[in-house]
């Protein structure tokens, strides 16, 4: 249940670009289309920060007209994760939406999105991606994630079937999930990586830090530094990925739960014994039961 007060329901109603029904959606974007105008879609999951915004702006920059998707999709959550406790801050993201020129934000229930299937997840129509892409890295605790994703994302292509869909590098396997998904089911789509916006100190932004207190924040700079650390000796001359793997325990203490440290193909997600300039370093680590990832390019 998310918990607004009666101010912010009036302002929230009010809100002119804010659709909750997909044929408000489809009777918008299909005027804009007959005008000729370019869409530009970016899905999020809310609770919008920088990162957000970076995503937001290339499309407003790309496109005539921008939509944001504002949706927790449970499908994409296991039934031990944070689906109940996942932030929710709507008034504070159509703010920001507002005031960077987006032109609709689309804010469905469950129940637009799900219908009868939010009940009977048996009998509903999922796009399940290949193993060989979900097996590994998060989708190796995550069970069914990628199902979830790719069944929202395809279902949102198909609300408002936007010309560019925008996604963070920060979802390094998520992002090359969607750009098999769409290649292979024909969706007439330009999917648009967006790099990963960080604080200063080199945290990578993610709506899940609202859970970190100031001293889980210290701890979580390990992942930017394993990884930084890694590029370093990569660049010294270091290939041999066990080698490398294990330069990450001069930062990890107590405090870090590491999930996994992987090196794989950045196109392909294909393991790599020996890195070379293709090779996306990702990791997992859980800092006081708050699971954050970050990732990097080794070059
Ligand atoms: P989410 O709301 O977490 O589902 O994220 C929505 C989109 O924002 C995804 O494409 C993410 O990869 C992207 N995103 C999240 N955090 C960042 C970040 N720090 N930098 C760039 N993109 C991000």
């Amino acid at each position: 249940m998310i918990k607004i007060g009666f101010f912010a329901i009036i302002s929230i109603r009010g809100n002119k670009m804010l659709k909750n029904k997909i044929t408000e959606v489809r009777a918008k974007v299909s005027a804009w289309k007959k005008q000729g105008l370019k869409i530009g879609l970016v899905p999020t999951m809310g609770a919008l920060h920088d990162g957000h915004l970076s995503l937001i702006r290339k499309s407003v920059e790309t496109c005539d007209k921008t939509v944001v998707s504002i949706f927790v999709n449970p499908t994409q959550f296991g039934p031990s994760e944070d689906l109940e406790k996942y932030p929710r801050t709507l008034e504070a993201d159509l703010k920001m939406c507002e005031e960077n020129g987006v032109d609709l934000v689309f804010y469905p229930s469950v129940e637009e999105m799900y219908g009868e299937g939010q009940n009977t997840n048996d009998f509903f129509t999922y796009v399940v991606p290949p193993f060989f892409y979900t097996n590994k890295l998060c989708g190796k605790s995550r069970i069914g994630h990628f199902d979830g994703v790719c069944t929202v994302v395809a279902k949102l292509f198909n609300i408002v079937q936007p010309d560019y869909a925008f996604f963070g590098q920060k979802d390094a396997q998520q992002l090359v999930i969607i750009k098999k998904m769409a290649k292979d089911l024909n969706i007439p789509v330009q999917i648009v990586s967006c790099p990963i916006i960080r604080e200063e100190n080199g945290l990578a932004l993610s709506s899940r830090n609202k859970y970190l207190s100031e001293t889980d924040k210290q701890e979580a700079l390990a992942l930017n530094k394993i990884l930084t650390n890694i590029k370093l000796c990569y660049n010294k001359g270091i290939t041999d990925v066990k080698a490398l793997s294990e330069t990450a325990f001069a930062f990890l203490n107590e405090h870090h739960e590491l999930e996994y440290l992987e090196f794989v193909d950045r196109s392909t997600l294909e393991n790599k014994m020996v890195a070379d300039d293709d090779t996306l370093i990702l990791i997992a680590v859980r800092i006081n039961n708050v699971r954050l990832i970050d990732n990097c390019t080794i070059t």
